[in-house]
């Protein structure tokens, strides 16, 4: 579902990729742990378009979304479609703060998949329903916790009905206590839908319980990956063994 091959990003001297290959399975549920600053967000900017790949070819659903082999760019009608397929949660919550909770799920797929306002409207109910926030519906973000801010915003993403999920240290902005209600909600997910899940997290315990495949990442590549009992339980690299012991 996703593939990066021989991906390389600079921020001017700062390589931040190195060469990146990394595949992930459809369906399957990939943890991205490791220090900070190691370039794991930049890994998601580059599905979200957000940022772009100086080398290397990234793929979505046997798409490319970025070639940059020998310099060549993507088409950019095709980028977009490509890019419709990945759905993004951001550490802050980015809703429009002035529309009601329902307009803010709502919104995306009137405006892009043309889809009628009342077919918007059902589905953006079902899915606030699903995050439990169906008493919500009126209100504005802004009269939210932080907890309840991130939970529109995971079914905001949802609306568009993406066959890629990428979280990026959803929960980093909360207070302790909303975290776990922002967890239960991805946990939820995990167990329950075939999407393909990308998350960049600092729980460990969480990464643990919901993925299929761990991957440590130091400077711009993977530099462990397997299923969480080996990464967690038995680290092989020196770097990981070191990581683990300083963050569990
Ligand atoms: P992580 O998610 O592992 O903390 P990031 O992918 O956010 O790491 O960042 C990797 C490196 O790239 C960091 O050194 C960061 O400062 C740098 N970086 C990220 N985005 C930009 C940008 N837009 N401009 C310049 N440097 C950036």
């Amino acid at each position: 579902m996703i593939s990066f091959s021989g991906v390389g990003k600079s921020f001017g001297d700062n390589h931040v990729l190195r060469e990146l290959d990394l595949d992930v399975a459809a369906g399957e549920k990939v943890s991205i742990i490791g220090p900070s600053g190691s370039g794991k967000t930049t890994i998601l900017r580059l599905l979200m378009t957000l940022e772009e790949p100086d080398s290397g070819l990234v793929e979505v659903d046997g798409e490319p979304l970025w070639d940059r082999r020998g310099g060549a760019v993507a088409d950019t009608r095709g980028q977009a479609a490509v890019r419709r397929k990945i759905g993004m949660v951001f550490q802050h919550f980015n809703l429009f703060p002035h529309m009601t909770v329902l307009n803010n799920v709502a919104l995306a797929p009137v405006q892009v998949l043309g889809m009628s306002r009342d077919d918007a409207e059902h589905r953006a109910v079902d899915l606030l329903r699903m995050v439990g926030l169906q008493k919500h519906l009126r209100h504005k973000p802004g009269q939210l916790s932080g907890g309840q801010q991130q939970r529109v915003a995971i079914a905001r993403a949802l609306a568009m009905r993406p066959k890629v999920m990428l979280f990026d240290e959803v929960t980093s902005a909360l207070d302790p206590e909303l975290i776990g209600e922002v967890l239960a909600v991805i946990r939820d997910l995990a167990h329950t839908t075939a999407m393909t899940m990308l998350l960049v997290t600092h729980e460990m315990r969480f990464a643990a319980e919901i993925s299929d495949r761990v991957l440590m990442f130091d400077s711009g590549a993977v530099i462990e990956s397997g299923p969480p009992s080996k990464i967690f339980e038995e680290p092989q690299h020196e770097r990981t063994q070191r990581f683990l012991k300083a963050v569990l």
